[in-house]
């Protein structure tokens, strides 16, 4: 068996370990004799998987505790509806920040809710403060910490004064410690830091919860989720068991200091290697560009397709852009071992000087 080094946005490369142990475990858990997979979600045995992952989560980022853990269907997406659902009635002003195509996509999602102000709006840069417009009597202000496709990232926490601040860290959630009592909710897809596809994690402050509207879809209610601990219905158990052997892989690596140490190096050699060079570019202003996702482009475009076709057959796979901005990107979450950005870079060295 050889594995690849697989730069894809999501779903992405997740921890070997994690899988080895998956795998291990995968027809009997734990000496039951049946994989976690056909166990009742009620069970004793998934009630500790889940009890366990929301600990080790909390613990991970220092949650504190008036916040509720939600593990939710429907990724991040369901979220851009149930986050107006949730806070706002007809007619009510929301504040969002637009720098790339998911805030893009949050805010489309809201404007069927709510009025939508946008605060500022850059792709290729985090608007300066001083040209924000938020509104008086915004309900909350959503934002996009790490925008995936475009590679454009906060590197620090908005100031919206005591609005609700509600981010979709589905690229950047577990990357680096973050201090969750700035937010008013946190949500995320998992197939990027957090496990296999078909789940979501929800952080959401106490007071936020309970003020959904009259017509929310039942399963989009944050109060109904929390008080039945996510399992209002069968929740996805499979991912969630597997987020869970993740979060624990994480506590192995020492925490999200110690993995957002390793990722700033990852970034920092492939951006230096970039910049360094005439044949590759990075459009996005070096300050606020992602730590996860790294566009480039090559000079000559029509050289394109020849860097994927030899990329691919040396084992760095997936580092076609998207098809929004075109070029290349590699996404380079937690699970993107150092040795697979040197090997990246190694290769582009290479592919530079034979066409260059
Ligand atoms: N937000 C961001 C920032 C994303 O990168 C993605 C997925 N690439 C989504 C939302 C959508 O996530 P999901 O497919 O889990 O709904």
């Amino acid at each position: 068996m050889s594995r690849v080094f697989n730069f894809s946005a999501g779903p992405a490369m997740l921890p070997e370990p994690v899988m080895r142990q998956a795998q291990a475990e995968f027809l009997d858990w734990h000496g039951t004799g049946m994989s976690i997979m056909e166990m009742s979600h009620r069970g004793k045995e998934f009630s500790q998987v889940a009890e366990e992952s929301e600990a080790d989560l909390r613990q991970l980022m220092g949650i504190p505790d008036n916040y509720r853990v939600l593990f939710l269907h429907g990724g991040a997406t369901m979220q851009f509806s149930a986050i107006p659902l949730n806070l706002t009635r007809p007619g009510d002003t929301v504040d969002y920040f637009n720098t790339g195509a998911w805030s893009k996509k949050a805010l489309n999602e809201a404007k069927r809710y709510a009025n939508v102000n946008i605060v500022a709006e850059h792709t290729t840069e985090i608007p300066d403060p001083s040209t924000w417009r938020l509104s008086d009597n915004a309900k909350y202000v959503h934002y996009t910490p790490n925008e995936t496709i475009g590679g454009l990232q906060f590197h620090t926490i908005p100031d919206v004064g005591d609005k609700p601040l509600i981010a979709d860290m589905s690229s950047c959630i577990l990357s680096e410690p973050i201090d969750v009592s700035k937010f008013g909710m946190i949500y995320a897809g998992a197939q990027k830091n957090i496990g296999p596809a078909g789940i979501a994690i929800v952080i959401v402050r106490e007071d936020l919860i309970g003020h959904a509207r009259e017509d929310c879809p039942r399963l989009l209610d944050w109060k109904v989720q929390a008080d039945a601990g996510s399992m209002d219905n069968t929740p996805a158990t499979f991912p969630w068991y597997m987020a869970s052997l993740v979060f624990k892989w994480l506590k192995a690596q020492g925490g999200l200091e110690k993995i957002a140490e390793i990722n700033r190096r990852k970034a920092k050699k492939l951006y230096d290697y970039i910049d360094a060079s005439d044949f590759y570019h990075n459009p996005v202003r070096p300050e606020d560009r992602s730590i996860m996702n790294v566009p480039f482009t090559l000079a000559d475009s029509s050289l394109d397709k020849v860097f994927l076709q030899e990329s691919d057959q040396a084992g760095l796979k997936n580092l076609k852009g998207h098809r929004l901005v075109g070029g290349m990107r590699a996404s380079i979450y937690n699970a993107m071992p150092e040795e697979g950005v040197d090997a990246l870079i190694e290769f582009m060295q290479e592919f530079a000087r034979k066409y260059g």
